[in-house]
């Protein structure tokens, strides 16, 4: 049995079936536009029998685009309202039984999810994508690659690199776990409400192997936040605080770590980060 893929007219329907007023508080802009959801599918190159997780299913565009591929979705959705209708639409709309498993849960929190997954596909809620993301990257260690939907300026920053002036704290933590990239953007008119932002798609695919250990990871992250608290500041300024020490002792730090003593954070790979993680350790020993 084929799927029946939901148009701009089914979404309001179901909308007023369960009287759901889309909430900014929820990032609620739902796609209305099937080419759209294929295209997300298409970019994260989902193919049959793949375990898939969805964050925000919403009304179920992009979950039935996700499922027509043949693979198995798991659906983490916070609005009760819309979690408790998603695998009647799914049947409704030619889902074979046991093949999409809805959770509802805040996605910020979940710690385990049937079915193992391996791939990521999301529409994200934009007020939490970042922290989501990473929550994701940390807690499910299977997650091989994705392709998210995010606010332009959010997709940009996750896929810059150090030196260019939108590189921040979340394209370095994101490095920490692979490769990211643009895969394309997508256009206000695809989304009901229209939001006033624009779209881009966002690719990953995780490091064959996790640069360090979670100890390692929680200094880096945290040296990244010094860093880029004052971005314009010199790291060895912002480290020099921190220790509540003398420039001196940051300035040796960062020798050890093979990083310029006038170095920004802007200026450092997630390597570098790591290195001065690494080094700081050293000193305390
Ligand atoms: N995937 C649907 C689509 O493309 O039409 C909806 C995408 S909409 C941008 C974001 C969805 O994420 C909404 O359904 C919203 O209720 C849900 N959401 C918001 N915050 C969430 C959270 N913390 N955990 C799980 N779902 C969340």
């Amino acid at each position: 049995m084929s799927i029946r893929l939901l148009g701009a007219s089914d979404i309001r329907r179901l909308a007023t079936e369960l009287d759901v007023t889309p909430t900014k508080k929820l990032g609620q802009n739902f796609v209305v536009d099937a080419n759209t959801v294929r295209k997300i599918v298409a970019a994260a190159r989902v193919v049959r029998g793949e375990r898939v997780v969805e964050i925000g299913p919403g009304l179920g565009s992009l979950t039935l685009a996700i499922l027509e591929t043949g693979a198995d979705v798991t659906a983490v959705e916070i609005d009760s309202r819309l979690a408790s209708r998603l695998l009647q639409t799914a049947s409704e709309q030619g889902v074979p039984d046991g093949a999409l498993t809805v959770v509802e849960h805040d996605a910020m929190t979940v710690t385990g999810l049937p079915g193992d997954p391996q791939v990521l596909v999301a529409n994200l809620p934009y007020n939490v994508s970042v922290p989501v993301l990473l929550h994701f990257m940390e807690t499910f260690e299977n997650l091989r690659r994705g392709v998210v939907m995010v606010q332009a300026e959010v997709g940009e920053r996750l896929a810059a690199e150090p030196g260019s002036k939108i590189y921040g704290s979340p394209s370095a933590k994101a490095a920490w776990y692979g490769d990211w990239r643009l895969a394309g953007t997508v256009s206000r008119r695809v989304f009901w409400p229209v939001p006033n932002v624009d779209s881009v798609l966002v690719g990953f695919e995780r490091a064959d192997a996790e640069l360090g250990s979670l100890a390692e990871r929680k200094q880096t992250f945290r040296l990244i936040d010094l860093a880029f608290q004052q971005r314009r500041k010199m790291l060895r300024q912002a480290l020099s605080k921190d220790l509540g020490g003398t420039a001196a002792s940051a300035s040796a730090i960062l020798e050890r770590a093979d990083v310029a003593p006038t170095a920004r954070g802007e200026e450092l790979t997630v390597h570098d980060f790591l290195r001065v993680a690494r080094s700081m350790t050293d000193s305390d020993a």
